[in-house]
């Protein structure tokens, strides 16, 4: 038996997602709680997948990822971002972002480091600063609505700051990062030695004409900058587990240093099939419109319940206020919800360091639109 003491992460136990997943099939609730869709990939990318299999692309991908997805990533990076990533030395093909995420925090942060990250924050961030020992110092968005506020962050920069962990379009939330965030942005990190780790896996899933405020278009930010994405948000393919992290060369140096003892190297076919998937913008562009669709259905859907909208910039999941139904914990209500109206929802409160609790559920509306309406009949029930 392994002395619960020497755990490395004492405090943590299985992910929200995992909890709600298996509540919502053990009480045959629709599942809004994990983030993952449950319509179908393009075929024309499955019937990559098989087709480079056959033709034998089954052994090792190169550490960095396969140069044609490399070439291509960069492309469509400079594409949106004007900026141009050397494929051979500044990509780097993750096992999705999640890996993505550990490996960049883990190359940024020595013993003893602070790590500035804004919560409600995504659950994989705070075990990758513990495990590199050091120091998470979160600080909390304003609400309502959902805003970074930087008067707090720039009180938390110490010499000890090494690094801020940003995520636009914000998960949970829904918010996306603005031309003003990053002005102060610009500002903060030019204060000190300080690094960013950008998870910009909603990168195509944002609305109403909004810019993607990528780390990528700003020279200033992205010499310091890893840059997350994951193509299993923007393929529908969440279980298929690439991403890629784009940083200047020295980063990804440290960055690869540690990739290639996690993993080495990630699928092969899936990855040369993205390659020629991504080179069809249009695969990626029409993104936002498609989700657009899917919220305003929800929100519409939802609009006679008594649960509040609140706004949803990007990303696939809308946040909803409950207290005019209850004044439970939205743990509890999460899981009341779940059991007595069959809908399944993620509480935010444990994406907070100290649990703040706004009375907001957050239902993931990557769904097909029968499943929506299902949902949303639920809801209104309630
Ligand atoms: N970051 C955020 C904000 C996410 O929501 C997710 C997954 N939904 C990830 C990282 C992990 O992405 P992947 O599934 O590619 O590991
Ligand atoms: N990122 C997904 C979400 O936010 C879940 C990923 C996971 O289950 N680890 O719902």
């Amino acid at each position: 038996m392994i002395d619960i003491r020497r755990s490395r992460l004492p405090h943590t136990g299985v992910t929200i997602f995992t909890q709600m997943s298996a509540l919502a099939n053990e009480t045959q609730a629709i599942n809004l709680s994990q983030g993952f869709p449950d319509f179908s990939v393009d075929p024309r990318l499955i019937d990559g997948v098989l087709a480079y299999m056959r033709e034998g692309r089954n052994q090792y991908a190169p550490m960095q990822g396969v140069m044609p997805l490399r070439e291509n990533i960069s492309e469509k990076v400079f594409r949106l971002a004007a900026h141009r990533y050397d494929p051979a030395t500044e990509i780097t093909v993750t096992s999705g972002a999640t890996e993505a995420v550990f490996c960049a925090i883990s190359a940024c942060l020595q013993p003893g480091d602070e790590a500035i990250i804004i919560e409600p924050a995504y659950d994989a961030y705070i075990p990758a600063i513990t495990l590199s020992h050091a120091i998470p110092r979160p600080s909390a968005m304003r609400y309502p609505p959902y805003r970074i506020d930087w008067d707090h962050v720039r009180d938390l920069i110490s010499a000890k700051t090494r690094l801020i962990i940003l995520n636009s379009p914000h998960n949970p939330t829904g918010a996306i990062l603005q031309r003003e965030d990053i002005e102060a942005l610009r500002q903060i990190v030019a204060l000190g030695d300080i690094l960013i780790v950008s998870d910009e896996v909603y990168e195509h899933i944002v609305f109403d004409g909004m810019t993607h405020e990528s780390m990528s278009r700003y020279p200033d930010l992205a010499e310091r900058s890893f840059v997350i994405s994951s193509f299993g948000k923007t393929y529908h393919a969440t279980g298929w587990k690439i991403g890629y992290c784009l940083a200047p060369a020295a980063l990804s140096r440290e960055f690869q240093k540690i990739h290639q003892f996690v993993t080495f190297a990630s699928n092969t076919p899936i990855q040369y099939a993205l390659a020629d998937m991504i080179a069809d913008a249009s695969s990626y562009l029409e993104l936002g419109a498609f989700y657009q669709q899917k919220r305003d259905l929800f929100r519409s859907l939802i609009a006679s319940s008594r649960f509040s909208l609140l706004p949803c910039q990007g990303t696939y999941f809308q946040m909803l206020d409950y207290a005019d139904i209850s004044q439970e914990a939205d743990t509890e209500f999460a899981i009341r919800m779940t059991r007595e109206f069959g809908v399944a929802a993620i509480p935010p409160s444990v994406f907070y360091s100290d649990g703040q609790d706004n009375h907001v559920l957050r239902f993931c509306f990557a769904k097909n639109d029968e499943t929506l309406k299902a949902a949303a009949e639920k809801l209104c029930r309630i």
